[in-house]
């Protein structure tokens, strides 16, 4: 959709009444075993939206029940494969006709203004889905030209019952990235939401089940992290687990998984990216993509170009055209149209974000826009700008993950690839610049999953996206996805003498 369309479209949508939640195991919406609920919020406003179920490790044992009788016995262990391909086209027809209602929860409870949600992240999630149903009759395995009188093939097979752990900057997408190759693998699942934004996650399973997604297959269990979520990484009988999300936590993930059946793993983790502006490089377009690559979203993407190196001759000119676009941003309601900048999305995500300024003023980097809270309710933040900033400040290492630019100069080409590799995070990098070579120098030079040039966030369900170094392990999307799905079968057949 264009953006005109969609802001045409925020006037008309309201904030939608929202029930309290159960959660989903086996095809059946039950409250927890343990009959706890928790809040859900609105980041606008900080009031409640309503209750959800919150799992825990007894409602993970019986969705991992649940998605081992399906994987095995179900009818989805018998389907052909072309059938689940319609069932994936079927879920993305249902996404697609209730896509203003599902933008409009994703905004409630997550903050991201309502006109992003309908521009990007329904149509990025329907893509996810429509380009993984055309996946599902097309894997296939391999004869392989063996020694002696032997035929040999292989099979490829899906890994099994799936765990799915993600965050709640993209919640809605996070989950196609997830369910679309897994589905279309023919593996069955549990997901765990973000205990931020539980909402849009329970939506899309009962349009699954709509679909005709036979029960088992899906199971969501909204909860915390230290619970439901170690539930998940720790259980003997989940074959694979899939997260997204901070490091330390991906670490911990690791080590369960590890400790407890050596299930696959594969991560997507932050980033500290570097964005590289080229005194050659065509100047507004570089400005409009600094600005979007960093403030998108909140400042909440994994990806964001939160190191942004601005060459010494164009340092003045580039700042000056950086904070007229700061300054003239609308940050509040995510329901209005107008609005470019919601909430953070919680109270503790404000809160670290606001440490992140005030180190970066105790630091000495120079504020020149920014730094203070928007309004007394809700938990907005003015766009922020931090020049002068040096490498080894906090604020140019860590992953604030909100509204904050940090701009670092540099004078040439080495001494920007060297520095933007120093880093331990390797997710995305961009370079903007009208001299080829120089930007296939870069492209091939940082050590990251993903380089733009002239361009930023862009995504194609077909192209992989994942990290480098503690970025990550593994890709998510595009063919490659399908391989954490995944497990390969030799198959030798003795053909006699
Ligand atoms: P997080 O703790 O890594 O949360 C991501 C997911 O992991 C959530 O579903 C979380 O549950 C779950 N989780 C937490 N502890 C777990 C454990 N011990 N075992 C299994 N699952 C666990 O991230 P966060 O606390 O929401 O955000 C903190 C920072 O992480 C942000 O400021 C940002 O820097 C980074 N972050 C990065 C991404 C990304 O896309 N790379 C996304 C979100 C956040 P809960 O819902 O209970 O937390
Ligand atoms: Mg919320």
């Amino acid at each position: 959709m264009s953006t005109a369309t969609a802001t045409k479209k925020a006037h008309t949508v309201k904030p939608p009444k929202v029930k309290d939640q159960p959660l989903l195991i086996g095809g059946k919406w039950l409250d927890s075993v343990s009959g706890k609920t928790f809040d859900t919020t609105n980041p606008a406003t900080g009031e409640v939206i309503c209750q959800v179920a919150e799992g825990d490790k007894a409602d993970v044992d019986l969705a991992v029940k649940a998605a081992r009788k399906a994987f095995q016995e179900g009818p989805w262990s018998k389907m052909n494969a072309s059938e689940r391909g319609r069932l994936l086209n079927k879920l993305a027809d249902l996404i697609e006709q209730n896509k203003d209602e599902l933008a409009a929860l994703e905004s409630l409870d997550n903050g991201k203004p309502l006109r992003d949600a309908l521009a990007a992240d329904l149509p990025l999630t329907i893509k996810c889905y429509r380009y993984y149903a055309g996946w599902a009759d097309k894997i296939h395995g391999k004869t392989i030209p063996v020694e002696g009188p032997f035929f040999c093939y292989t099979r490829h097979e899906p890994v099994g019952v799936v765990g799915q752990i993600i965050p709640w900057n993209f919640p809605l997408l996070m989950q196609a990235w997830k369910w679309g190759p897994a589905l279309a693998m023919g593996c069955t699942m549990v997901l765990k939401p973000a205990e931020q934004t539980p909402l849009t996650a329970l939506r899309v399973a009962a349009l699954a089940q709509e679909a005709g997604i036979p029960d088992g297959v899906i199971n969501v269990i909204p909860g915390f992290g230290p619970t439901a979520g170690a539930s998940i990484s720790g259980h003997k009988d989940i074959d694979k687990v899939a997260f997204t999300g901070e490091y330390t936590t991906g670490q911990v993930i690791m080590e369960a998984a590890a400790k407890s059946n050596l299930k696959r793993v594969t991560l997507e983790l932050g980033g500290k990216s570097p964005n590289v502006v080229f005194a050659d490089a065509d100047l507004d377009a570089a400005v409009d993509g600094a600005y979007f690559g960093l403030f998108f979203n909140q400042g909440q993407c994994c990806c964001a170009g939160s190191r942004l190196f601005v060459e010494d001759r164009i340092h003045d000119q580039f700042v000056e055209k950086i904070l007229k676009k700061a300054r003239s941003q609308k940050v509040g309601d995510p329901f209005d149209a107008e609005t470019t900048q919601g909430p953070q999305v919680s109270q503790e995500q404000f809160d670290r974000v606001m440490d992140y300024i005030q180190a970066g003023q105790q630091e000495g980097a120079k504020m020149l826009t920014g730094g203070k809270r928007v309004g007394s309710k809700g938990y907005f933040i003015e766009p922020t700008v931090f020049d002068n900033v040096q490498y080894n400040m906090k604020i140019a290492k860590e992953e604030i993950f909100g509204p904050v630019m940090n701009i670092l100069r540099f004078k040439d080409v080495d001494e920007v690839i060297q520095r933007g590799n120093e880093t331990f995070y390797g997710l995305a990098a961009a370079v903007w610049t009208r001299d080829i070579a120089k930007a296939h120098r870069l492209a091939n030079s940082l050590r990251a999953g993903t380089v733009w040039i002239n361009c930023y966030d862009v995504f194609d369900a077909a192209a992989p996206f994942g990290g480098f170094k503690m970025s990550g392990i593994g890709r998510e999307l595009g063919e490659y996805a399908m391989q954490n799905y995944t497990e390969i079968k030799t198959v030798y057949v003795n053909l006699g003498s």
